[in-house]
């Protein structure tokens, strides 16, 4: 399908909220516009209304298949045992095995490992990898743990819900506050008791190579980040070369994905982390700044440019604009200081619904994290695929496989925003929404 170029035009107007309230209704939902669970599924069924998604099927993708919460104890270095809680959210596994991150978080929740299981659902369905969706956590600051501390809660936790994963069936990943090494542990653990199952270490992705893990995994979020850009900035006449972008984050992916930006040819004029804000309108040196990073922990203090507010971060006037640190931090206050053309959304749900209209009124267009961050679950899919087929795959071919599930997704969702005349979220979700409905189509609903 071809698609027409619409850059910023009248005709896109916000989809109009409300035919879906009635499936809400039924399963007994609150209204509660602060609740980030409910704005996410009211955002996916509002584009389930538009492409015209079975009632039926809206009503089963509102709520995830199955919530497991564990609580499980835990020796400390000090003697003492402590309980902790654990999540694990099946969103949905119609198009294949549950898949999604393992996040170690003071603040981890149900409603928020929901909505992030829910939007895997969503992410792997828009790059088209035969995944489902899944999100865990363990309610814990990482930081505030030893090594062996981390260790222990890692296997109590794997054998706590190692009935309910499994390498064909849910497949976890490391996400804030876990690593390669977690999943070391993590897969290990699932070995040692599940000695019946073949493939025992291809429960989780995201392992180190030396484990079976893909090369190519650790900057695949951001260059999928600049995948889906290359398809998307043409249709507001941007190109790379002379493209200016703020980086909101330089951790794993708002480093890579500023390292890649201005390996094409652009400029990165202001970064912002949990250490500060800094700026150079001439382009910030990103491997030089990398390489800060790597050293001091942070942005701040960087030589390369000039320490800014956050005021001066959010306002700087830029073609693009890269949140790639934690969810919800573009508030409304922070989305009026806003000077973009395009938000490219890095991290889950940075964006809240409040912020998202006012960039909207503003003109700015938003690529949602279910397309612009799809480039680590699509590599953590080739892990799995190398892992089955006891292969490995060279950094080239999964450069290459990744840029073409990336960039077919986005040319799905380029084509659906013209089709539908909606906003690049919602296109995404009807993208996602298409495949899923197919599915379910040709599968039917048992019995
Ligand atoms: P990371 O821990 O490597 O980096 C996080 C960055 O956020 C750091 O630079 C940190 O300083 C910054 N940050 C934290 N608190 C901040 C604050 N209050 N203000 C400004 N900056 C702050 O994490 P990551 O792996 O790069 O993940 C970033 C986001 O992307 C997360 O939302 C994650 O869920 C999402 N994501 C990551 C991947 C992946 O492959 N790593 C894939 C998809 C989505």
């Amino acid at each position: 399908m071809t698609s027409v170029a619409q850059p910023h035009s009248a005709s896109i107007t916000a989809p109009t909220r409300g035919h879906h309230q009635t499936v809400l209704d039924e399963l007994g939902m609150p209204r509660d516009p602060n609740n980030l669970y409910l704005q996410t599924i009211d955002a996916v069924l509002t584009a389930a209304d538009i492409m015209g998604l079975p009632r039926h099927l809206q009503l089963i993708l509102a709520q995830p298949k199955n919530e497991i919460m564990v609580h499980f104890p835990v020796l400390m270095d000090d003697g003492n045992y402590r309980l902790f809680k654990g999540y694990r959210v099946q969103h949905n596994n119609a198009v294949g095995p549950y898949k999604g991150g393992l996040r170690y978080h003071p603040h981890v929740s149900l409603d928020d490992v929901k909505t992030l299981a829910l939007l895997m659902t969503m992410k792997c369905s828009v790059v088209r990898i035969p995944f489902g969706g899944g999100k865990g956590g363990i309610k814990c600051d990482p930081r505030a743990l030893s090594n062996n501390e981390l260790m222990r809660v890692t296997r109590r936790f794997v054998s706590a819900i190692a009935p309910q994963i499994g390498p064909d069936y849910d497949i976890p990943a490391p996400d804030v506050g876990t690593g390669a090494q977690t999943m070391a542990w993590f897969a290990d653990t699932y070995a040692q008791i599940s000695p019946g199952v073949p493939d025992a270490m291809a429960v989780v992705t995201g392992k180190p190579v030396e484990l079976g893990g893909s090369v190519g995994r650790d900057k695949a979020t951001g260059q999928g980040v600049i995948d889906a850009l290359a398809v998307i900035m043409p249709e507001f006449g941007l190109q790379f070369k002379g493209a200016t972008a703020s980086v909101l984050g330089f951790g794993n992916v708002g480093g890579w994905a500023g390292k890649l930006f201005e390996e094409r040819g652009g400029k990165i004029l202001a970064v912002m982390d949990h250490t500060g804000g800094i700026i150079n309108k001439n382009g910030i040196d990103t491997k030089a700044l990398d390489a800060h990073v790597a050293k001091t922990g942070g942005v701040a203090g960087f030589s390369g440019a000039e320490k800014c507010s956050e005021h001066d971060f959010y306002s700087t006037k830029v073609d693009v604009f890269i949140p790639a640190a934690l969810e919800q931090m573009i508030t409304p206050e922070r989305a009026r200081l806003m000077n973009c053309k395009i938000v490219a959304e890095g991290a889950n749900a940075p964006t809240t619904p409040a912020g998202e209209n006012i960039l909207m009124e503003k003109g700015v267009e938003i690529i949602p994290a279910i397309l612009c961050s799809a480039g680590g679950v699509t590599v953590s899919y080739f892990e799995w695929v190398q892992n089955k087929t006891q292969s490995r795959w060279s950094l080239d071919k999964v450069d290459n496989e990744l840029n073409r599930h990336m960039t077919e997704g986005a040319h799905r969702v380029k084509d659906n925003r013209a089709k539908y005349k909606v906003p690049v979220r919602t296109a995404a979700y009807i993208a996602a929404l298409e495949n899923i409905g197919a599915v379910y189509k040709l599968r039917g609903i048992f019995p």
